[in-house]
């Protein structure tokens, strides 16, 4: 019996070594395909350790912000950096939030394409995969079970740590069933580098096109990408994840909900109307965040407009009880 593991003949040391090395080679191999096409397996990977390899392009993109060093800035690119800011933050809040998440509102199949590609150049992976891991982050929000709670697991894990260990790579479909029947955003979440590729190199193909035809725009293709598609999703990612971050530590409490979450105002403003994340805690069905006037809340107000043009319907209203309840 000991020559035989499981029923395999049992491996020489020097053969175990190279099994494991091989094993490792393969597990590296798919992490580097993970990149491309997120369906490929990562059983392998240790599940709460952050994995490096896979994290690498987010890293790059990081690093890759210091080219404004060489690059230099011109107004057209700056500009453009921040209306993808503006748009992009639009869509992540109204719609990977308010709506893939929490199902405020209603649109039609080609609006919740539309903005779910624009969701998706954001390079914050899918609408299913965001949408099932914030509904697990209201199901269980600062328990241990809260996949970036900061009192439990600390602010930089809540901030940029827990999406980059293989436990939070995949969707969970089970969570997200009303929106998984459609193949198109199930596309969007498999290979979910693909729009914020074409929108890199459409960038880049602008900046060019624009150095050519109006060279006294002082802009350059490389110059486009870099403030563009680096600075601008960068900033915008940072922006997004200080609700899941700060919003859970600094701020008020109107609301004794059970968690920890907070309103702030100025992460209200940088997030389109985010940082009123007390408010979206203790009533997270409906579509506006801000439930008081002074309590500036821009996706609303956007929200409204697509409305009066009849890109959104039945938007669900703050409750009459909710805006006049206040618990301190
Ligand atoms: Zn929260
Ligand atoms: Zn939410």
């Amino acid at each position: 019996m000991e020559d035989y593991e499981f029923g395999t003949p049992a491996l020489t040391r020097r053969q175990r070594k190279i099994a494991t090395k091989s094993d490792r080679t393969r597990a590296q191999w798919n992490v580097l395909c993970q990149w491309f096409d997120t369906d490929v397996s990562a059983e392998d990977r240790e599940p709460d350790r952050i994995d490096w390899l896979r994290a690498l392009p987010f890293l790059g993109m990081h690093a890759g912000c210091l080219a404004v060093i060489w690059v230099g800035t011109s107004p057209v690119a700056l500009g453009v950096a921040i209306a993808l800011y503006a748009i992009r933050m639009f869509a992540i809040t109204a719609f990977y939030h308010r709506y893939f998440s929490h199902r405020t509102f209603r649109t039609s199949r080609a609006v919740q394409f539309l903005f779910a590609l624009i969701g998706a150049s954001s390079v914050q992976r899918g609408p299913l995969w965001w949408a099932a891991h914030h509904r697990h982050h209201h199901r269980h929000s600062d328990t241990e079970a809260d996949p970036h709670s900061p009192g439990h697991r600390g602010f930089l894990w809540s901030h940029i740590g827990w999406f980059l260990t293989p436990r939070n790579f995949r969707t969970d479909l089970a969570r997200v069933p009303d929106f998984a029947g459609f193949p198109e955003l199930r596309w969007l979440d498999r290979y979910d580098i693909a729009v914020p590729a074409v929108l890199a190199v459409g960038l880049f193909a602008l900046g060019a096109l624009l150095e050519r035809t109006a060279p006294a725009l002082g802009t350059s293709g490389a110059q486009m990408l870099v403030w563009g598609f680096l600075v601008s999703t960068v900033v915008l990612f940072h922006a997004t994840f200080t609700i899941n971050s700060l919003a859970h530590r600094f701020g008020s409490r109107p609301y004794a909900t059970r968690d920890d979450s907070r309103n702030n105002a100025l992460l209200a403003l940088i997030t389109f109307g985010e940082g009123w994340h007390n408010n979206h805690h203790f009533f997270p069905g409906t579509a506006r965040q801000g439930f008081r006037w002074w309590e500036i809340d821009l996706t609303w107000y956007l929200l409204n407009v697509l409305a009066a043009f009849g890109l959104v319907r039945d938007m669900k209203p703050v409750p009459a009880w909710v805006a006049a309840k206040k618990d301190r």
